[in-house]
């Protein structure tokens, strides 16, 4: 049995925790503020293979992410849901219907056994399910079927569940260094560790930069922001942007959001020491393009509240100009970093940092 540290305790902190807890080993969480206040509170509350990976050809990400989608709908029935959604299709706007149909098909065979398949509305169909959608050009819609969680409750729901395996999660306790000898420091307190585990999530590279550890990953800092509006749609919807055909999505809220529409997402680069909001322009963009199918001035109308997270993108080299929302694992003597990742398949990384860190502890 090692002893070993985990830094954060946002879903892969906390994921990754619970497969060394079940490796058998001594487990202590190190937050710098309260669990799952971060990142992981403020996602677009999916659990989904992702669809839209398949146009940049992350086939691998988006089985195993659909196999990992069932899991958590399996163990936590009461925090989660299937999530049926219509994906429209207006004539001469967006993507072609032959390509979201062969999409979808795609993501159908790609899931576990059982899974809802896509299937097709006609314009009349979507229109009286959906009366305020606008009808101009409507051709009509795909239906498929993903997962959707209460990302907070489930969250906390895990946390419950690691600390009921016996490990320690310590709030309120920032790491402000770490080496790679195992020693990390925290409140001007040095502690010894056989391992330690950085997934402190967007912060992870800072811990690193700041301790005077190097790291090979090349990470860009990306914002995404979300729109909660008063009133939930009848149907879950998978849209187009008008001004740029970048997907987004209207979910009904569950949870905390429930009876509430929640729009997003975006994509613009965040500074770490700036405060992590939605800016006018994200949220103009989100208004615009739900106006777009809703009416205009609907969405200001409807405006609860916004919020915003940041997740770190990984460079798969340095010189392309490519991201993926894959994680990155990087090691170096009794320190193990993690960078990237999603929500659905915190699991999955979880049991990986646990296979590496066996690895490093029988070296
Ligand atoms: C806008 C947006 C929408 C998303 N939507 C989805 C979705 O619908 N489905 C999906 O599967 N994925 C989604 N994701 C991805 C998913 O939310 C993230 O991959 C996941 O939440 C990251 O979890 P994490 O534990 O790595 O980070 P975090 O949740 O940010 O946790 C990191 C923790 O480390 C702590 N920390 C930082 N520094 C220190 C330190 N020095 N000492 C101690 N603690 C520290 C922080 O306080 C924080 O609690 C989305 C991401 C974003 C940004």
């Amino acid at each position: 049995m090692a002893k070993i540290a985990v830094i954060g305790a946002g879903i892969n902190g906390v994921m990754a925790a619970r497969a060394l807890a079940q490796a058998g080993h001594l487990v202590e969480v190190f937050e710098r503020g309260a669990p799952m206040a971060q990142t992981s509170q403020a996602s677009t509350k999916l659990l989904h293979g992702g669809l839209r990976y398949l146009e940049t050809g992350d086939w691998r990400l988006v089985y195993e992410a659909l196999a990992e989608r069932s899991w958590w709908l399996e163990q936590a029935p009461h925090l989660t849901r299937q999530l049926p959604l219509l994906l429209p299709v207006y004539k001469g706007q967006g993507r072609a219907r032959l390509l979201i149909k062969l999409g979808l098909s795609l993501y159908d065979r790609l899931a576990p056994r059982g899974w809802p398949k896509h299937h097709w509305w006609p314009a009349g169909k979507v229109l009286s399910a959906m009366p305020a959608l606008s009808p101009h050009g409507l051709v009509g819609a795909f239906e498929f079927t993903d997962g959707q969680m209460d990302d907070l409750a489930l969250g906390r729901w895990a946390a419950d569940q690691l600390v009921a395996l016996g490990a320690m999660i310590h709030s309120s306790s920032a790491v402000t260094s770490v080496d790679t000898q195992g020693r990390l420091i925290c409140a001007g307190r040095a502690h010894q560790f056989d391992l330690i585990c950085n997934l402190a999530g967007p912060w992870a590279a800072q811990l690193l930069k700041s301790s005077g550890v190097s790291m090979q990953a090349d990470l860009r800092l990306v914002r995404g922001a979300h729109l909660v509006l008063s009133g939930a749609p009848e149907q879950g919807l998978l849209l187009q942007a008008p001004q740029d055909q970048r997907v987004f999505f209207v979910l009904p809220g569950m949870g905390r959001y429930a009876g509430m529409s929640i729009v997003g997402t975006t994509e613009a680069e965040q500074l770490l020491d700036d405060p992590i909001r939605i800016s006018d322009a994200e949220q103009e963009y989100l208004a615009t393009a739900f106006d777009h199918y809703f009416g205009a001035g609907s969405a200001q109308s409807r405006l609860v509240e916004t919020y915003a997270g940041v997740r770190p993108l990984v460079r798969q080299s340095a010189s392309a100009n490519v991201n993926t929302r894959e994680h990155h694992i990087e090691s170096q003597g009794r320190l193990i970093s993690v960078f990237g990742g999603k929500w659905t398949t915190a699991r999955s990384l979880g049991l990986e940092v646990a296979q590496r860190a066996g690895q490093m502890l029988k070296d």
